[in-house]
């Protein structure tokens, strides 16, 4: 009961098609709310969607900045010729400031030892000071950020550096009525204030990310920094956005298995029915979490099949009924929903996350095509 059909030829794998037009369409909506620059997040490679292709989407539909985390991320931007403005801000103190400055990236500067690293870089170094505006995590904490301020107006008084900029960051601006966000804005004016009595003038102030540009008028300063809604993920959602990404895979084996037979590893599953199982060459290495085994679902023949036993590491079983299914078939596991095929939204429920992790998670073996 259980005749196996293999494919007979190599198909095309897994693949990720990247819209581009949507995140041109994203852009715009953002470049619309936004009354100050729109700097296009790109870091994690564009948030798995292709960091180049993403910034140059970007800055042809209304955004005038990149922001990455890391400065590899930012000089990987510079090698594939962008010029536009960019900004990284997570590096550790013996990151490569010189090369930074060389290639004209800016960087936050969270600490006074970070400060101290940028102005022994050289001369023409361009500073964003970042503040902790409640998260505890990567801005200078504001019992710091006064003798940070001073610091930094003595170097650029020296003719070292330039502070061009103020940031912060909002940790729960997808919940707008969290007391948090009023707190957080409240920080970030206060520092400004600070910023300003020891003399600095920096044009380029700001907080708000993805959410707090679509929910919070009032954290909009003179630039925004967004990403996850550039490529369609709404944290706060308010808004209706573009999702950009498909992700198919071909059908590799289909069997007709009896009522009693157990699948995959640990045997977690077992048909209650003779059915159609049909093999799909993803996994969790590919970025389909482990979690969602036994709840996620694919789109296939137009049909939603559920993902049945565990997810391995290279691929998944797929319940496909009495579907008539065959090996080079494609399944769609997920895409923007216009078709019945599994948003990410949904993956990030069945995985019991967020979208952010499902779009950077995808594997580097899963082909890569970008349209516009
Ligand atoms: C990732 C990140 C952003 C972008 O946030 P989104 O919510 O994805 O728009 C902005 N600022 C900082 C400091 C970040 O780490």
């Amino acid at each position: 009961m259980s005749a196996v059909l293999a494919a007979p030829v190599p198909v095309v794998g897994p693949r990720l098609a990247v819209d581009l037009d949507a995140v041109a369409a994203n852009t715009r909506l953002f470049a619309d709310r936004t009354p100050g620059a729109l700097m296009a997040v790109v870091k994690a490679d564009g948030f798995g969607h292709g960091a180049a292709a993403v910034a140059r989407t970007a800055l042809a539909h209304g955004a005038a900045w990149l922001g990455v985390t890391s400065l590899a991320e930012a000089l990987a931007l510079r090698a594939e010729g962008l010029t536009a403005p960019v900004l990284s801000w997570l590096n550790p103190v013996d990151a490569d400031y010189t090369a930074a400055v060389g290639a004209r990236v800016d960087v936050a500067v969270p600490s006074r030892a970070h400060l101290e690293a940028v102005t022994r870089a050289g001369i023409g170094a361009r500073v964003h000071l970042h503040l902790d505006t409640g998260m505890a995590r990567d801005g200078a904490p504001p019992a710091e950020w006064g003798a940070l301020c001073r610091d930094a107006r003595r170097a650029e008084r020296a003719g070292l550096l330039r502070v061009v900029g103020v940031m912060g960051h909002l940790g729960c601006a997808d919940d707008p009525a969290d007391p948090a966000n009023a707190a957080g804005r409240a920080a970030f004016d206060h520092g400004l204030a600070t910023a300003r009595a020891t003399g600095l003038r920096p044009p380029l102030r700001h907080l708000a990310a993805t959410a707090a540009t679509l929910t919070d008028p009032a954290s909009l300063h003179t630039m925004t920094r967004v990403g996850a809604g550039l490529v369609g993920i709404d944290p706060s959602g308010t808004t209706r956005l573009h999702p950009a990404l498909t992700l198919t895979a071909p059908v590799v084996g289909v069997r007709r298995v009896a009522a009693g037979t157990a699948v995959g590893y640990g045997r977690t599953w077992t048909a209650s029915r003779p059915t159609t199982l049909a093999l799909l060459p993803l996994g969790y290495a590919d970025g389909l979490p482990r979690a969602t085994s036994g709840r996620a679902e694919v789109l296939l023949r137009g049909r939603r099949c559920r993902l049945v036993g565990r997810v391995s590491m290279d691929q998944v079983v797929v319940d496909a009924g009495d579907e008539r299914v065959r090996p080079g078939e494609v399944a769609t596991v997920f895409g923007a929903g216009r078709h019945g095929e599994p948003t990410t939204a949904e993956w990030a429920v069945w995985a019991d996350t967020i979208e952010h992790e499902i779009v950077t998670g995808i594997g580097a073996r899963v082909s890569r095509t970008a349209s516009s």
